[in-house]
């Protein structure tokens, strides 16, 4: 297994060139980006959310506490006082940290549920819903949103694969192809429930034919290949400001939707 650290740095990097290339396609705005890095962060660690007192754990939970806690400020902002709103905010944040971890401890066990891909296209499709519906992203951001919490899962269960190879000695661990697993084969029942919570979530979830015209348009992915490289010098910095001088109006915005 490997250790938080080296899940969190795994989890900003892929989530951060995913990001990076989404923006440069101008698919999404430079605080969008921000935003699915972020994301995709989380979504590394999740995983692990199961592992009782774990730094994991501890910190989706403390992640989450703070998100539903902004969540509700959003909406409540303009009708209660400041005093109000903080309460509030600590209330949720203090209920979701704390109470509903405790409660989630209870009824979990680590490397069951929540280590599969099963779980990770759950994390994503539930992901894109909240950002639909709670922050009111568009639904191809949502699903932008959705898609990177699975891949940041996915990089969480092969990074645990690799690190059940001993390279050293030459030799597999006896961990070897438990973290990469499809659902909880020893629970049927949960992995059944969570299933179907996740068929169940589709019918709240965002639109997807924008987000998978998207993903399917060449032009885009052409796009993003003449996008890789630098035309001439690396960091040519003469070309950088002259560049930057003249790019004073608005970028134009790609929203990937199909009419
Ligand atoms: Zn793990």
């Amino acid at each position: 297994m490997a250790n938080f650290q080296t899940h969190i740095t795994a989890g900003v990097l892929t989530s951060g060139v995913i990001s990076t290339a989404a923006m440069a396609a101008a698919v999404v705005t430079p605080n969008e980006a921000m935003f699915l890095t972020i994301a995709g962060t989380v979504g590394s660690i999740l995983p692990d959310i199961d592992l009782e007192s774990s730094k994991q754990s501890r910190t989706v939970f403390g992640a989450f506490g703070i998100f539903f806690a902004f969540i509700a400020l959003f909406h409540y902002s303009q009708f209660l006082s400041i005093a109000e709103l903080s309460l509030l905010w600590l209330a949720i944040y203090i209920f979701i940290r704390h109470f509903i971890w405790r409660l989630f401890n209870e009824f979990t066990v680590h490397r069951g549920l929540f280590h599969s891909f099963l779980a990770n296209a759950f994390f994503g499709v539930v992901g894109a819903t909240i950002f639909y519906n709670f922050l009111e992203k568009s639904d191809t951001v949502s699903w932008m949103g959705g898609a990177i919490i699975f891949i940041g899962a996915l990089t969480h269960l092969l990074l645990d694969e690799l690190y059940s190879i001993d390279f050293a000695g030459n030799r597999v661990k006896r961990s070897f192809g438990t973290a990469m697993k499809l659902f909880d084969y020893k629970k049927p029942a949960s992995a059944g429930l969570m299933t179907l919570v996740l068929v169940g979530t589709l019918y709240v979830a965002p639109p997807t034919n924008n987000f998978v015209a998207l993903v399917k348009s060449s032009d885009n992915w052409a796009y993003l290949r003449t996008r890789l490289l630098p035309e001439g010098k690396w960091f040519d910095l003469k070309k950088l400001r002259l560049n930057l001088a003249n790019s004073r109006d608005e970028i134009p915005r790609n929203t990937g939707s199909v009419d």
